[in-house]
């Protein structure tokens, strides 16, 4: 059985800033999640650092608070914040009198609303709609959510913090009307254990409700469902909002090359993170009056999370009715057993905040009285010079602020050391968020990781342009000559790994997305066989030793893949096929592209089609060795 002092059950934002705040004051804590860290909502989400000012005229507690916490995070956490601003326009469609009282409450809320001429903004903006009626600059920003948790655990773990991932809580124990501990199941060796602990806390998002359950304690969550778009274009270089009451779809946040649109607000199952295609049609039109252009850019994927917003005693809220702030409930006071708090609602932006007065409120019934110093200490250390300079001189262009960003000093010195003695480790894996060798082996081996998705959480690895269609099998490869703990079963790599990202892709295909998903198809089902319940029509398909090494996507898979499944009301299947990708140029991704493409069960590479493919093309095309 292990002991700490306090248990935080949740890996989301709310949970990872109570556990660094904790550790900072010196108290033993244990953070326990059943997914991978960020797997909730604190990774389907804008990634805004809000300024307040979408909250500061209905809600302005909300909007201190937010605009506090977005002058502190710009400065502790700046490799995981985009410094851009933030524009809010009104367009024609939107009330003009809310404009004088938004400038008022914004003042109020100490948060700079700095008007703007429609020129100075087009000239800003030029992709904004020219009909705009007025516009201000506003200190909003982008924040990048995996990012800053893990930095968070990192932080915390060098402090005598301890994260137990992909563990499930399953049993709140307690005796006396006291808290004694958690009963945990871990998700991969199915072991059940105890963790006894002086103080539980319920960090678990809109999963709150259910886990107070499991105490029998009722809290009337309201998980609020939002659908958000992302682009495969940067649209804008700042976020830009509409100037209304917060509505659906107007909100626009850039990060790096991408842009996400967002949001919906509808009550939902907290796991529920389903999307329709009537809901990004939806979100389209009303998109169009801030971009004129919209339909013309290409949207990678869609996703959705569920806020937890806590509705007090108000069984009937819902939705952008409930209120924005957190609360901290003191199940002591509240419903009888003590030592156990429940912290719900609030936003990515104010998790620190929250945090704080969590900590202020348990330390000293743990006989701790520090106090919180998360506002001021640096959530990572910056790199020396002399790192740098020797990483500039291994890496792969642009590739180097990214990498550290990502993984940190401590680690990226690991990577850079990597690449020195061995310039193989330097080959990009991921070419859209400049992912190397080196970064990808080093994740693959620390104990949390169990899984191609929880790589990319850790290094973006398929999250750009491709959305995996190159770097999946690569990856795959890669990670087999690494480990053999999690990674001996090929089929399920890819498939874990491509489901999730598919997930996102059915709703939107139409137009030149349908050319993308088809030819991860050919490559994916047809060339690397990982969908078992196809129909094979030749199986006796050997690749000969040089295709086994440079693997291309097979022309036949392109010409004649069947067209999206019919519960997509996609137009017409493009007539040209796109252009076949380059195998990796680097030898090392080629073998081990082969080596996933032959270790997925496949001695002999095979064609499988679905039922309604045409399988008389595809046979002639064998045939004919194309
Ligand atoms: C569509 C949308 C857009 C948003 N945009 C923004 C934005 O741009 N900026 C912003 O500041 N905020 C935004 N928010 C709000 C923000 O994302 C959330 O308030 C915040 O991420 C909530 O974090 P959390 O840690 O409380 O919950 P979560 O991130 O959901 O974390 C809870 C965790 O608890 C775990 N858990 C549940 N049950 C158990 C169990 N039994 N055992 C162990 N673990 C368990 C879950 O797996 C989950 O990881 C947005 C929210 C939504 C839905």
């Amino acid at each position: 059985m292990l002991e700490t002092d306090v248990v935080i059950i949740g890996g989301g934002a709310t949970g990872a800033g109570i556990m660094r705040d904790l550790c900072l004051r010196g108290v033993k804590a244990i953070l326990v999640e059943r997914g991978d860290l960020g797997c909730g909502t604190s990774s389907r989400f804008h990634g805004l650092l809000h300024s307040g000012a979408r909250y500061a005229v209905k809600d302005s507690n909300a909007a201190i608070e937010c605009i506090e916490e977005n002058k502190i995070l710009r400065k502790i956490a700046p490799e995981c914040v985009e410094p851009i601003k933030s524009i809010f326009i009104r367009t024609p469609e939107d009330d003009e009198a809310y404009e004088s009282q938004w400038v008022q409450a914004c003042a109020r809320a100490g948060i700079s609303a700095e008007p703007l001429t429609v020129e100075q903004t087009l000239e800003m903006e030029p992709n904004i709609s020219p009909k705009i009626k007025s516009a201000y600059l506003c200190p909003g920003a982008a924040i990048d959510g995996f990012r800053l948790l893990w930095h968070i655990f990192d932080s915390s773990v060098k402090l005598g913090g301890k994260l137990l991932t992909y563990t499930n809580v399953v049993a709140i124990n307690s005796s006396n009307g006291v808290i004694e501990g958690v009963t945990v199941q871990d998700k991969y060796t199915k072991e059940t254990y105890k963790i006894a602990c002086k103080y539980l806390i319920n960090a678990s998002g809109p999963w709150c409700s259910q886990v107070a359950g499991l105490a029998g304690i009722d809290i009337n969550i309201k998980p609020s469902k939002g659908t958000l778009i992302a682009f495969n274009h940067r649209i804008s270089t700042n976020v830009i909002h509409r100037l209304h009451k917060p509505a659906d779809a107007d909100i626009f946040v850039p990060h790096g090359t991408v842009t996400i649109l967002g949001t919906t607000s509808m009550d939902a199952d907290p796991d529920d993170s389903s999307t329709t295609q009537e809901e990004v049609r939806a979100m389209m039109e009303i998109g169009k009056a801030t971009f004129e252009d919209l339909e013309k850019y290409r949207i990678l994927r869609v996703f959705a999370g569920c806020r937890p917003l806590y509705a007090g005693d108000d069984k009937n809220a819902s939705g952008r009715a409930v209120s924005r702030d957190f609360v901290a409930l003191d199940h002591g006071q509240r419903d009888g057993l003590k030592n156990f708090m429940s912290v719900c609602g609030g936003k990515f932006t104010t998790h620190r905040q929250m945090a704080e007065k969590v900590c202020d409120m348990i330390c000293p019934v743990l006989g701790n009285t520090k106090k919180c110093t998360t506002a001021s200490v640096m959530l990572t250390e910056a790199p020396s010079k002399e790192l740098m300079e020797r990483a500039r001189k291994v890496f792969p262009a642009y590739g180097v602020e990214l990498s550290e960003h990502r993984q940190g000093a401590d680690r990226f010195s690991k990577i850079v050391s990597k690449i020195e003695h061995d310039k193989d480790q330097g080959e990009i894996i991921c070419e859209c968020e400049n992912v190397t060798r080196a970064e990808v082996e080093m994740v693959a081996q620390e104990p949390t990781t169990h899984s191609i998705s929880d790589l990319r959480r850790r290094t973006r690895l398929g999250m750009g342009t491709c959305q995996g269609t190159f770097c999946t099998y690569r990856a795959v490869g890669t990670v087999q000559e690494v480990t053999d703990r999690w990674t001996s079963n090929t089929k399920e790599l890819f498939k874990e790994f491509l489901e999730a990202r598919w997930k996102g892709i059915r709703p939107v295909m139409w137009g030149n997305q349908i050319r993308d998903v088809e030819l991860t198809r050919g490559i994916y089902e047809v060339s690397l066989n990982i969908n078992k319940e196809g129909e094979t029509v030749n199986d006796s398909i050997k690749p000969s030793a040089k295709e086994a090494t440079t693997a291309k996507a097979p022309q036949a898979a392109k010409a004649v893949t069947p067209a999206p499944k019919a519960e997509v009301k996609a137009p017409a299947a493009p007539k040209a096929a796109p252009a076949a990708p380059k195998a990796p140029a680097a030898p090392k991704a080629a073998a081990a592209q082969a080596k996933a493409a032959t270790s997925s069960g496949d001695a002999q590479m095979q064609i499988k089609v679905t039922k309604r493919a045409d399988k008389a093309a595809i046979q002639a095309q064998v045939k004919e060795g194309k």
